[in-house]
């Protein structure tokens, strides 16, 4: 990456999916950008350990299972597979790098100058920046998009080879015989079914009495139930208060949450995926007077302005989803009223994907949020086994559903699990973003025969007048 001096409009700090879309698009405005990052290629955790790599992996693991089990009723036997799993990782590490290599050609193409380096804050409109040969960045508006980075467990040390986060889960070299995976939000599930697709024993300890505990919890209960036919383990409540890694693998001390009972549980290897902490060491955050919430979030107003002017910050710095879409909506936003336009996000909806087989997708409120709100709503819903498209594809587990107002019809949330999921939520999106009625989406003709029949099924029967059920 080139090196860049002078006076800049924006200096980013942080070439995620965050900072290097507010980079570009400030750029696009006009501004003079600077993007600093202390990774040795752009993209952020998304494109390098995150988003890509794992959906990389979930796909060629989708890919193996189906061809050891999936294909018989189609006629077509394959024998068994065989895995390669070096090969399987260098199209992962391929992938990732067309993307980094895109965000570099973006920045070319745009006019943004990609420093190399970790930013520090110097100063009002001053980002130092630490590269070997240091150097100091004049800038009139500093945008902090540092992201986060997985929150350790205490007495259970991350090496990256026995016991690993999420970025060692990408890169392992063999399939581990037994993996215990610490943590049921998405990326321990996520994780968790790429390697049982490929042969690992996988058992996922819990310290809550539910997984995915965010999810609505109808459609958690059922995403639950699929994994456990899949030959996921879950322990539940329980949680883990020790490891001791050596030559052969990992036993951890694991206790009962409510009754503090102790065991151990030896495995190969361990995954810590119990959650994503902001990232905002050495950012000189305290001496430059940025506030900071009780939980280490960057604190900002409605225009993602932090408490120091001149100072804005986005993504998962910043409450909210830690998502990679929340923290591009917010990069184009900030971006615009850098450029006094009217940037803006609307948090109501923003989808959220989970890449299991199937998928869960949800958008809006859950059920429970509605009910602990006193919102009066009614639910539409409607199951994959009755959609022709599910049943050609043999993916008949699932259902959409919808929740929307009981009197004004609004839909207020839309939760789906099944084949496609992440992609079918954005009909709800598209919907809840014109702040449709479920009658609105009732009376939309949908294509036959597909998936997203279904969701038009749900809305016909959130008014109690679904045809297929
Ligand atoms: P980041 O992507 O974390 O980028 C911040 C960048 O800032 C990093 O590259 C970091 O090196 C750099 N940086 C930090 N400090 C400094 C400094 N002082 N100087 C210079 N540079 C600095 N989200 C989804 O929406 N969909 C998914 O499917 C999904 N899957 C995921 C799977 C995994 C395994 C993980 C770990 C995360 C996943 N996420 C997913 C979450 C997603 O990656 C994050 O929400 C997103 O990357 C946040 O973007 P960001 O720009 O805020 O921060």
């Amino acid at each position: 990456m080139a090196q860049g001096n002078g006076e800049y409009d924006l200096v980013v700090i942080g070439a995620g999916p965050g900072g290097y879309v507010a980079a570009i698009r400030a750029a696009q405005l006009g501004l003079k950008v600077a993007c600093v990052e202390k990774r040795a290629s752009l993209g952020g955790t998304c494109l390098n350990v995150g988003c890509i790599p794992s959906k990389a992996l979930l796909q060629s693991s989708e890919k193996f299972a189906e061809v050891s089990h999936g294909l018989e009723r189609h006629g077509i036997s394959a024998g068994k597979p065989k895995l390669d799993v070096a090969a399987m990782q260098a199209n992962k590490d391929k992938i990732v790098s067309e993307n980094t290599g895109g965000v570099a050609f973006l920045f070319r193409k745009n006019k943004v100058t990609a420093i190399t380096g970790a930013a520090r804050i110097a100063g009002i409109g001053k980002v130092e920046v630490n590269s070997g040969k240091p150097q100091t960045l004049a800038a009139k508006n500093i945008l902090i998009a540092t992201g986060s980075e997985p929150v350790p467990l205490p007495n259970v040390p991350v090496d990256e080879k026995r016991i690993v986060s999420s970025t060692g889960a990408l890169c392992l070299d063999a399939v581990p015989k037994r993996l215990v995976v610490v943590g049921g939000g998405y990326i321990g599930l996520e994780l968790g079914s790429v390697w049982r697709r490929l042969g690992s024993e996988v058992t996922v300890v819990e310290f809550l009495d539910r997984i995915v505990p965010a999810m609505d919890r109808e459609i958690g209960q059922q995403l639950h139930r699929t994994l456990e036919k899949q030959g996921l383990k879950f322990r539940l409540a329980t949680k883990v208060v020790g490891a001791e890694a050596n030559k052969s693998g990992v036993t951890l001390r694991i206790a009962g949450a409510a009754n503090g009972k102790t065991e151990t549980l030896d495995c190969d290897v361990v995954l810590v995926a119990i959650g994503r902490r902001p990232h905002s060491d050495g950012l000189g955050l305290m001496e430059a007077g940025v506030a900071v919430d009780n939980a280490g979030r960057i604190a900002i107003d409605s225009d993602f302005r932090t408490s120091v002017e001149g100072i804005y910050a986005i993504g998962d710095v910043v409450a909210g989803p830690q998502l990679a879409h929340k923290a591009s909506d917010e990069g184009i936003a900030v971006a615009e009223i850098l450029a006094g336009q009217a940037g803006h996000v609307n948090y109501d909806a923003i989808p959220a994907v989970v890449y299991t087989a199937p998928e869960v997708a949800c958008v809006g409120k859950t059920e429970e949020e509605l009910k602990e709100a006193g919102v009066l709503y009614k639910v539409g819903k409607f199951p994959f086994t009755a959609n022709p498209r599910a049943r050609i594809l043999g993916a008949t587990e699932g259902m959409v559903k919808i929740l929307a107002d009981a009197k004004t019809d609004r839909i207020l949330g839309c939760h789906i699990i099944g084949a496609e999921a992440g992609n079918m939520i954005h009909e709800a999106v598209v919907a809840m973003e014109f702040g449709a009625s479920a009658e609105d989406l009732a009376r939309i003709c949908h294509a036959h025969p597909t998936l997203n029949e279904a969701v038009h099924e749900a809305a016909m029967a959130a008014g109690a007048r679904a045809i297929h059920i």
